[in-house]
């Protein structure tokens, strides 16, 4: 099913994130994570996919495997940084032969191994969605960032920039994640005044590690309000209390999310089936 459709109705959809491993030696435990967490039937599941590639083969198996034996919708991740059009139409077949009906277009983060621009065919996600658009009839969607992209200067170059995203066929976007809702609110307002229209999915990280998000919101331009540094600072040293806080704190979130209207919901669940479980049945009365 295309995930417009999925995420159209009134009905709250609750969806999570699953990334592949990165050497073949891992892949049992990783679909042995995945399968428990397609087996709570969320509306649908997405699966990463390793900017240099890497990870291309185990993105399209996960995905496949999430639909044909769970009859869950998978979302398959396509990054375009360092390929080659060859390589990109290639992957497309693949998909599309494989039953795949969703993909997320993103152009990759730029590395030191990847920085040699004048190999790549494609420089923005943008280029991605149109060469997808003007080849089959997936369904497309793309990221979006509540607090800016961090190589843009300023929130309107980086919404100007999206907006050429939706106009080469993007049907709906996925945020980056965040952890204060007016963040997003604010950002819905400034989108949807530049005339993107498309459905938001709202991401949300359930933080399980201290020290991990740190880094990673320094990484992403995500801010850290003060209520939760609090929730860092008093547990982050205590793995299974912080657990318990990271889950209860997103949760929050999907509820105050759900009540003002954002009806699609995607946790970043990182391979936990606990924690996917856990908010699930948090909010089980919610999404019924
Ligand atoms: P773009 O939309 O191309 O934007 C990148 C930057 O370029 C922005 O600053 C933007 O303003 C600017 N820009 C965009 N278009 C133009 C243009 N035409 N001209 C000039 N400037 C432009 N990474 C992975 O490797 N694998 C994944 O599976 C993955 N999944 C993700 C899922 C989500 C929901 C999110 C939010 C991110 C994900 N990422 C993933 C990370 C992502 O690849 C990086 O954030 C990357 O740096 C940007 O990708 P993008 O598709 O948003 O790029």
């Amino acid at each position: 099913m295309r995930i417009t459709e999925i995420i159209k109705s009134n009905k709250p959809s609750l969806s999570f994130e699953v990334f592949p491993p990165k050497t073949s030696d891992k892949f049992d435990t990783v679909q042995e994570a995945v399968e428990k967490i397609a087996v709570l039937k969320p509306s649908f599941m997405s699966v990463t996919y390793g900017a240099g590639g890497g990870t291309s083969e185990y993105t399209l198996s996960i995905a496949k495997n999430i639909q044909e034996k769970h009859g869950v919708t998978a979302l398959a991740h396509l990054t375009c940084v360092n390929s080659t059009k060859e390589e990109v139409r290639a992957r497309l077949e693949m998909l599309k032969s494989s039953g795949i009906e969703n993909i997320l277009a993103l152009r990759g983060d730029i590395t030191p191994e990847n920085q040699n621009r004048e190999k790549w065919d494609y420089h923005y996600a943008n280029e991605l969605v149109e060469e997808i658009k003007g080849l089959y009839d997936f369904c497309i969607g793309g990221a979006c960032y509540p607090e800016c992209h961090p190589e843009s200067e300023h929130q309107k170059e980086d919404i100007l920039n999206l907006k050429r995203k939706i106009d080469a066929g993007c049907e709906f976007l996925t945020t980056q994640m965040f952890f204060d809702n007016n963040v997003l609110y604010n950002y819905l307002y400034k989108i949807r005044e530049a005339g993107i229209t498309v459905p938001i999915i709202a991401g949300i990280m359930p933080v399980t590690n201290a020290k991990q998000i740190k880094r990673s919101c320094e990484l992403s331009n995500c801010t850290l309000p003060q209520r939760f540094k609090a929730i860092l600072d008093r547990y982050g040293d205590n793995p299974e209390a912080m657990k318990q806080a990271g889950i209860a704190y997103a949760t929050e979130q999907i509820i105050d999310l759900y009540a003002n209207g954002i009806n699609a919901v995607h946790v970043y669940s990182m391979n936990k089936p606990d924690v996917a479980e856990k908010i699930q049945a948090n909010i089980s009365e919610i999404i019924k």
